[in-house]
């Protein structure tokens, strides 16, 4: 059976885990969620539309703010690392170690408070804990951001409005890390809410709630993503050319989810550049709908997240037989309403969406079934939509 969370996990192993490293209790301790796409997959550096749900698995992290340092250090223990971290803040100090998320986030925060107060030295001091598994592309990464940015801040005496945790996570992971992602991960981890999905406009970075109170499988292939980087770099290179033809017929378009399928298909652009803007064109226009059938009080249909598999696999062209497979065997049991890969593909999960009965009755003979085919170990996950990152103690 699929697990749903892990109870161990909460603000006391937390608080347990800073007191044991630092003789002390922690001024403040915030927690965040990973998350999972629903739908809108491709669209976010395209100026699209995405919809994540926040999932029952969570960052914890416990921090305190010592003023009376001599300088801004950093310490870090995780339960999930054995490696200790120790960083520099001013300037900010990479590692290449699982630290420089934090030392990302702390950074910016402790050297310009939100008060406008001069910068002085400040000891940061955290401890992190964590169900959210690492590097299955359920983004334990900016869980970690987001929990850590609202903890510190916090032990430095602000408020920062969840919007600004999101956006000061984000800056960490693509200027500090170096990790080139889009705003999806750090916004859904700071803004999404319980029992709804959380819809983003990467564009503009509005957001809006739809209801959304089915459950949702999450299935790890177990597929090496070897070629994900080349390959997705690839597809960024094509859709930038294809805005490009687009934008030679239709100055005005803003980017390629704004373009109507209608546009696409009229351009006649060459092969696979046409495929490409087409995938991310409708895709936006899926989300749009995904969203007013939630809004309608409706669940989100089966047929809209099939369409957005097989425009993956035959249109973006990032999809495995692997994924393909899960897809098909997902959608063959009964009650399982819709399914499709998740993330950027070329390997890493699906997601399979129904009520919580179903998607526990299904999911033993999906991942037998998956094993005896493939010769690989699925790694299952069960998630209704939980709630975003938030400050639990003081
Ligand atoms: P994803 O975000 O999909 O899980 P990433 O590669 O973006 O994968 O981020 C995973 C990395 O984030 C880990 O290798 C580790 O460096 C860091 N990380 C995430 N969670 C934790 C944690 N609880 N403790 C320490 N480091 C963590
Ligand atoms: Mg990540």
């Amino acid at each position: 059976m699929p697990t749903t969370r892990t109870d161990s996990v909460d603000a006391d192993a937390v608080r347990e885990l800073f007191e044991h490293r630092y003789g002390r209790a922690p001024d403040v301790v915030a927690s965040a969620p990973g998350r999972v796409n629903l739908i809108g997959e491709h669209t976010d550096y395209n100026g699209g539309e995405v919809l994540p749900i926040a999932i029952a698995r969570r960052t914890w992290v416990a921090v305190s703010a010592d003023r009376a340092a001599r300088s801004s250090l950093l310490r870090a223990v995780s339960s999930n690392e054995t490696n200790v971290g120790e960083a520099q803040l001013e300037p900010p100090k990479r590692s290449e170690r699982w630290w420089d998320y934090l030392t990302g986030v702390a950074a910016p925060l402790v050297a310009a408070p939100l008060g406008g107060k001069a910068p002085r030295p400040v000891a940061i001091d955290a401890a992190v804990v964590s169900d959210v598994p690492a590097g299955a592309g359920l983004s334990s990464s900016a869980a970690l951001e987001v929990a850590t940015a609202l903890a510190v801040s916090t032990a430095l005496g602000e408020t920062l409005p969840l919007r600004e945790a999101a956006m000061v996570a984000w800056r960490a992971e693509t200027e500090f890390v170096g990790v080139a992602c889009g705003i999806m991960d750090q916004f859904a981890s700071a803004l999404a809410r319980e029992a709804h999905a959380l819809h983003l406009n990467c564009d503009t970075i509005e957001t809006d709630d739809a209801p959304f109170r089915d459950a949702v499988l999450i299935i790890d292939s177990a597929v090496r993503r070897s070629l994900r980087h080349s390959e997705f770099n690839q597809r960024r290179a094509e859709c930038e050319r294809a805005l490009e033809l687009l934008q030679q017929r239709w100055p005005a378009l803003r980017n390629l989810a704004e373009a109507t399928p209608e546009q696409v298909a009229e351009a006649n652009l060459p092969d696979p550049l046409g495929r490409r803007a087409m995938h991310v064109s409708r895709e936006t226009r899926r989300v749009r709908e995904a969203v007013a059938m939630l809004d309608a009080g409706e669940p989100l249909s089966g047929k809209l997240l099939l369409e957005s598999h097989e425009s993956l696999r035959d249109l973006y062209e990032c999809s495995r037989p692997e994924l393909d497979w899960l897809v098909e065997r997902s959608i063959a049991e009964p009650g399982v309403r819709g399914a499709r890969l998740t993330g950027a593909g070329w390997g890493g999960c699906i997601i399979a969406v129904g009520s919580e009965d179903a998607l526990n009755a299904a999911a033993p003979a999906i991942q037998r079934d998956y094993v005896a085919k493939f010769g690989l170990t699925p790694r299952l996950w069960l998630s209704k939509a939980a709630r975003g990152a938030a400050v639990e103690a003081r």
